[in-house]
């Protein structure tokens, strides 16, 4: 299909695309069966500025759009999906700080994190308020010039390896949802530490771990916005960017996924034949296309017109739920076309099943989207 990208966006994808081919692709397989995190793959990613794309360039990033964000993170994923998931949520940090940050925190932290010197990363989640961030139980008190923060995060990625954390709290339990705010904590900060590292599923290479606080010291400076804007904050970074990011990374699989079936469709002989003149192998083949297609139609679109029109909460829901499940099925759909081959790990088949499987989890999960679009289209 023809996406009628520009000139700039072309050679978006083409850079990455190139760099992300010879330097990642090859080390993806190592890094998924040893977990270890994908500090190689981003340091080469520095070349091509992907970790400051979205920064703009009074603080050292290239202010990339959201498309050709959206291309890059794409061609990242076809090679290696647990470096597009850190990228993404380095990202989402950054973004956080660009959006809601003062003109001295995005002095202080965007330039470093725009050439990829400090990694950032974002934590909402924590152990009991699961998909629901309004139930996050962390506290801060403001004691002097600063905060005193209490409570654990889990399932942060990046984690460990970051220097700045994006940190949703409670103020003020009293205020409900207008009683959380964010907070910038560095990695050095008194009472901060780390718990386990998650064995993974898929994304192995991007890691996930706990956070704790105990009596974290954090400047009262760091405060993002102003106290009760916690949720608007984060809001607008996961679903006004991020879900843009996840979407691209669930593209970038169902592309790779399709692209290796069809090869496969071709080699594999059996009894003389290849397999692809099967009509049932080819009838996956078509479904797995239009699945990539519609994909990449809405999500194109849509990051088009983010940078256009105010962004459309709605659609960037469905743009996630769309991406994370097709992307789900196509990787499926290539692993029986892989047959037991696929099932074992000398193809990347069943990397891009268990890598899709988590973006169906990662950010917002697949019910809670379905809900929130229904809700909103229902005007509840
Ligand atoms: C690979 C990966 C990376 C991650 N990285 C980060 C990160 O960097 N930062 C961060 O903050 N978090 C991160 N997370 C956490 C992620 O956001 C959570 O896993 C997700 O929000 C779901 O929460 P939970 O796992 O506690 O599931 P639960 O909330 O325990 O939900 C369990 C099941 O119940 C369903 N459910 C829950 N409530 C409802 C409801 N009201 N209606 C219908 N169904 C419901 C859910 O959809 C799910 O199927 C990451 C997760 C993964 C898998």
């Amino acid at each position: 299909m023809d996406w009628n990208l520009t000139e700039d966006q072309k050679l978006v994808k083409e850079t990455v695309g190139k760099i992300a081919q010879k330097e990642l692709a090859p080390r993806a397989a190592e890094v998924d069966n040893t977990g270890s995190f994908i500090w190689d793959g981003l340091k080469k990613l520095r070349e091509s500025d992907v970790l400051g794309a979205i920064i703009p360039s009074e603080y050292d990033g290239i202010g990339m759009d959201t498309l050709s964000f959206v291309l890059a993170i794409e061609e990242i994923a076809k090679a290696c999906a647990s470096t597009a998931l850190a990228v993404v949520s380095h990202s989402i940090c950054s973004y956080i700080i660009l959006c809601a940050g003062n003109d001295e925190q995005k002095k202080k932290y965007l330039s470093s994190m725009a050439k990829g010197e400090r990694l950032g990363a974002f934590c909402v989640h924590e152990p009991n308020c699961g998909s629901n961030a309004l139930a996050l139980e962390t506290r801060a008190v403001l004691k002097g010039d600063e905060y005193i923060v209490n409570g654990s995060k889990i399932f942060i990625t990046n984690a460990q390896e970051a220097v700045i954390y994006a940190v949703l709290v409670r103020t003020d339990p009293s205020k409900g949802p207008q009683g959380i705010s964010m907070l910038i904590i560095e990695k050095e900060s008194e009472g901060f530490s780390f718990g386990k590292k998650e064995e993974k599923m898929g994304l192995r290479g991007a890691s996930s771990r706990e956070l704790f606080f105990q009596d974290c010291r954090v400047p009262k400076e760091n405060l993002l916005g102003n106290e009760g804007e916690g949720l608007k904050v984060v809001s607008q970074a996961i679903i006004g960017f991020g879900f843009y990011g996840a979407a691209a990374i669930s593209s970038g699989l169902a592309q790779a996924a399709l692209d290796a079936a069809l090869k496969h469709a071709k080699e594999r002989v059996i009894a003389g034949e290849p397999i692809g003149k099967n009509q049932l192998i080819q009838a996956k083949i078509s479904e797995m296309s239009l699945g990539v297609d519609t994909i990449k139609t809405f999500l194109y679109l849509t990051a088009s017109g983010r940078d256009t029109n105010s962004p459309s909460i709605v659609d960037a829901l469905k743009v996630k739920l769309h991406a994370s499940e097709t992307a789900i099925e196509v990787t499926n759909k290539a692993l029986q076309i892989f047959g037991g081959h696929g099932y074992c790990g000398d193809f990347p088949i069943e990397r891009y099943y268990r890598d899709a499987r988590g973006l169906a989890l990662h950010f917002k999960t697949t019910e809670l989207l379905k809900t929130d679009i229904g809700k909103m289209l229902i005007g509840l």
